[in-house]
């Protein structure tokens, strides 16, 4: 696998680079992302694949769960970079059905020390649609339930950003919008987050 990595990146010189030596050359003296995405590690869902991005233009930080904690020092410094010195105008926290750290939420898990402790960031969002789920007189599938928690979990991280004082300053000020999405593993579609029914903070 590794040497496969290799034999990619030799192709991606000669093929890619070589041809757009003046587009990279550019790049390489300075970055101007105009979007931060918050996605999940999962690979199947490849930020610059699925929105046709190229090099330079989208600043990443991704995670189990595409958490947005905020005890995180690695996304707090992310988030200060974009904001403070990139002055990046979007920020994306993308989800996707059939996320596995999001299916954890209803897993008892023994075994692993870290993975529950992070999952606690989402916790809230299982809470949220099954108590909305506990008032409908119908039931929905399991699946259905899972992709409510994965967008219910979304709406849960793009207020968690909102508690960074920096980011919140950043929003009143015109100069800052976040985005709700969600990505189909099997259509390959983004779905944008309706974010009306956010329960509010204050
Ligand atoms: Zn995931």
């Amino acid at each position: 696998m590794i040497s496969t990595l290799l034999d990619g990146n030799r192709r991606f010189v000669t093929e890619i680079f070589d041809k757009e030596r003046d587009y990279f050359a550019e790049l390489a003296k300075h970055q101007r992302p105009t979007v931060l995405w918050i996605g999940c590690s999962d690979s199947r869902v490849p930020v610059n694949t699925i929105t046709q991005t190229r090099p330079g233009e989208i600043f990443v930080h991704r995670n189990v769960g595409n958490i947005v904690a905020t005890n995180d020092w690695n996304l707090s410094a992310v988030l200060e970079f974009s904001i403070n010195h990139l002055q990046i105008p979007d920020i994306i926290v993308c989800g996707h059905y059939g996320c596995g750290g999001i299916a954890a939420l209803d897993e008892d898990n023994d075994e692993d020390r870290y993975i529950p402790i992070w999952l606690n960031n989402a916790y809230k969002a299982k809470e949220r649609v099954d108590d909305k789920l506990l008032e409908l007189y119908f039931s929905i599938s399991p699946e259905q339930r899972m992709n409510l928690i994965v967008e219910e979990n979304v709406r849960l991280q793009l207020e968690h950003l909102q508690e960074y004082p920096f980011v919140r300053n950043a929003m009143n000020k015109g100069s800052l919008a976040v985005h709700g999405w969600v990505y189909d593993m099997t259509s390959g579609d983004i779905k944008v987050v309706q974010r009306n029914n956010v329960a509010c903070r204050d």
